[in-house]
């Protein structure tokens, strides 16, 4: 941390703030200039709170030079990492994965026909919700255990893997035997409880940012997964909420190369939920891929205008075939290859 005290700071008030500097476990480092002192505090704990320094008399400012997280920062695995799954299939190395499927499990037809549609066009993830996180309390929840098994048995005659999210503790183990994959849902990105279950778990996590979270909160939500123990963790933006409407979130492509710089861990997009409209869901997915992402999820649906959830953000299978071939061009400019 870095404190510049007041001009007009005295002594005392500097001594007071290179004590309680002290007291917060820094070692201090005092220059004094001709007009103004500043201290360079160095090698504290990383969950101090910089305001409580900034309230103090004589302060000006104080920053913050060290990141509030370690597992998550970068310096912890500079190589960056790559998470595995049993078949194989890898997130955060060259290949890019696609992850794709319906918003919600509807039912065994509506499942089958969608995972054979994105296995053919080549998703290697088939997407879907068991449990749904909806606005309101009278939309559809989703179809629970039924839907998973419903994946499982999709995701394995079209050979890929499943993803599907999970929004309580208590479903975390009824899931297990049916997914590769949990995904923590925007809303949950900060339930703190559903974060320390996840980090017991032995299974990738993909962790969505929050409508409204900052990329440093969303590298604190992934810090508590990872201080479970669990290091097979997937990041991924899916917008953001802003004072535009015309989309139903901003898709923040900024956060992709941030998120790469800051940490290690693999970063996806979803650009579905990030634009909200089936004709802005392409675009914002080559401009994703072309940005760095690892990973791409996307929603398909057979015949939206039908869809229980998620239908005006969900590509006919036709336009997901096309979307494909444009990633598979793109591609090979920025040095990956769709896996
Ligand atoms: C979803 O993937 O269907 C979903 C609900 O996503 P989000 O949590 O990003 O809204
Ligand atoms: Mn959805």
């Amino acid at each position: 941390m870095i404190v510049a005290m007041q001009e007009t700071a005295t002594d005392e008030q500097i001594q007071r703030v290179i004590d309680h500097l002290v007291r917060m476990g820094f070692e201090v480092h005092r220059s004094t200039g001709a007009r103004q002192t500043v201290l360079g505090a160095v090698g504290a704990r990383v969950d101090f709170d910089v305001r409580d320094i900034e309230v103090l008399p004589g302060v000006q400012e104080a920053h913050r030079i060290s990141a509030p997280y370690k597992l998550a920062g970068r310096s912890f695995r500079p190589e960056g990492t790559i998470v595995k799954f049993l078949n194989g299939l890898t997130i955060g190395g060259t290949e890019v994965v696609v992850i794709a499927g319906p918003c919600s499990v509807e039912s065994r037809q509506q499942l089958f026909t969608i995972a054979e549609h994105v296995a053919a066009a080549g998703a290697r993830v088939l997407r879907g919700g068991a449990f749904k996180p909806r606005t309101s309390p009278y939309s559809f929840q989703g179809l629970g255990e039924e839907g998973l098994k419903l994946l499982r048995e999709a995701a394995d005659k079209f050979r890929m893997l499943v993803i599907s999210e999970v929004m309580e503790i208590s479903q975390i183990a009824l899931m297990m035997p049916y997914v590769d994959s949990l995904q923590v849902g925007a809303r949950n990105m900060q339930n703190f409880n559903l974060l320390r279950e996840l980090g017991k778990v032995r299974k990738p996590v993909l962790l969505k940012r929050g409508i409204a979270a900052t990329i440093e909160e969303l590298l604190l939500s992934a810090e508590y997964i990872m201080a479970g123990g669990n290091y097979e963790l997937i990041l991924c933006e899916r917008g953001i909420r802003t004072f535009e409407t015309y989309t139903r979130n901003t898709l923040d492509i900024s956060a992709i190369p941030i998120v790469k710089k800051l940490s290690h861990l693999p970063m996806t997009a979803d650009p579905s939920h990030g634009t909200g409209r089936r004709d802005k869901v392409s675009p914002m997915g080559r401009a994703a891929l072309a940005a760095g992402a690892d990973a791409l999820m996307v929603e398909v649906h057979h015949c939206p205008e039908q869809a229980l959830s998620d239908g005006a953000q969900s590509l006919y299978p036709e336009q997901f075939r096309q979307l494909m071939t444009e990633l598979r061009m793109i591609a090979p400019a920025v040095g990956r290859k769709i896996a």
